[in-house]
């Protein structure tokens, strides 16, 4: 006999919800993940009206999703976002090209603003130059430090106020475990905070934090959105794997593990006496860096210089200058836009946002208003 749905107890059950074991009906599933993942946002003070919001978008299911849910919250609980897209394409002939096509559809779909930026046009190496280069060894090392600058510098010239990108409940577990394996004390303490300053200057959160991936792939298939859903060619992150297979084979015996390893990793506490690295400007791109000089601009100096291992291996960079092969140079030299232009020409535009926002009164209806001011009196 069908069974009704636990929640509305009227419509038929057609999904046990992985997260909670309910039997709901679509509708009701709808409603619930979209009402969690706004509690979320509200709970955390994750934004302000009138704050420009880029949605990180590489037309796979958790960002498409996002999207989707960023705006029907927004329309929904009178926000008062403005919303865009931000692509970062690495160059990776056959796998990113095809999922730039689907975010290309998404922003006819949703009617958001898109803006793309490349590694090519950023530091004058694609994906798989540098693959050519380094090999399959260490590929994703390059591309993660590269895209999180790519992500800031691209919301720079957009002048958004905020990053939110599609990390889920099962991401933020994997990386809770491998960090806790990796005895990596300063990762370990940050990757549970569901908000972030990013490069200091812009904002970042995970709305997803407590989404399971499973109701990400039913909501977006039950929707029937339009998204990519091949793996990357380069993609070999075995420490990962081997994380994200141990957690599928926790939650298959209990299903709260996920939100379960979340939960411990936010009530770990880093000894007072443990010495966390301090954060200053990179003396070459002014990014953010816990060295004089960051990653993306070491990893940059080494592809170069024909010395690709320079910022991974843990010998000194000396000594692998000296042991390395003429290795042929693929990419061309584009010396990075100096964070500090780019922060200047964003905060140009902000002050006359500023100025405009202010000579406009509040709409009081928002859901996430705090404000104290005159015009809300
Ligand atoms: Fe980049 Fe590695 Fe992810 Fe591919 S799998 S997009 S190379 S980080
Ligand atoms: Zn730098």
């Amino acid at each position: 006999m069908p069974r009704q749905c636990n929640i509305c107890q009227t419509a038929r059950a057609i999904i046990r919800r992985p997260k909670t074991g309910q039997r709901i009906c679509k509708e009701c599933f709808f409603y619930v993940f979209e009402t969690e993942i706004h509690h979320t946002i509200v709970d955390n003070r994750l934004f302000k009206p009138g704050d420009r919001i880029g949605i990180g978008a590489s037309g796979g299911k958790d960002s498409t999703v996002l999207a989707y849910v960023m705006k029907t919250l927004n329309e929904r609980y009178n926000y008062g976002l403005e919303l865009f897209l931000l692509s970062v394409d690495e160059g990776i002939s056959g796998y990113r090209d095809d999922s730039l096509e689907t975010v290309k559809r998404n922003q006819q779909q949703y009617d958001l603003p898109l803006k793309i930026v490349s590694y090519e046009q950023l530091y004058g190496w694609s994906m798989d130059s540098i693959v050519e280069t380094v090999g399959r060894k260490n590929n994703c090392t390059f591309c993660g430090v590269f895209r999180r600058q790519a992500l800031d510098r691209g919301a720079l010239m957009l002048d958004l106020d905020h990053i939110v990108t599609g990390h889920n409940a099962d991401d933020i577990a994997e990386t809770i475990l491998m960090n806790i394996l990796r005895g990596d004390i300063p990762r370990l303490s940050r990757c549970t905070e569901i908000a972030t300053m990013g490069d200091g200057y812009i904002g970042r959160s995970k709305p997803f934090k407590y989404a399971y991936e499973k109701e990400i792939v039913m909501y977006a298939y039950l929707k029937r959105l339009d998204y990519f859903s091949t793996e990357c060619t380069y993609s070999p992150n075995a420490y990962r794997g081997y994380a994200r297979q141990f957690l599928k084979d926790l939650e298959a015996v209990r299903p709260s593990a996920i939100i379960d390893i979340i939960y411990s990793g936010e009530a770990m506490k880093v000894a007072e006496n443990v010495k966390l690295p301090t954060m200053t400007s990179c003396e070459r791109c002014g990014y953010i860096s816990s060295n004089s000089i960051c990653k993306a601009c070491v990893l940059l100096e080494g592809l170069e210089r024909g010395v690709p291992k320079m910022g991974i291996a843990k010998a000194s960079s000396k000594q692998i200058e000296q042991d390395a092969p003429e290795v042929a140079r693929r990419g061309k030299a584009v010396e990075p836009v100096h964070f500090e232009k780019l922060r200047e020409k964003a905060l140009n535009i902000r002050k006359q946002r500023m100025l405009n926002a202010a000579t406009s009164s509040c709409s009081k209806d928002t859901a996430l208003c705090e404000c104290t001011g005159d015009s809300c009196q």
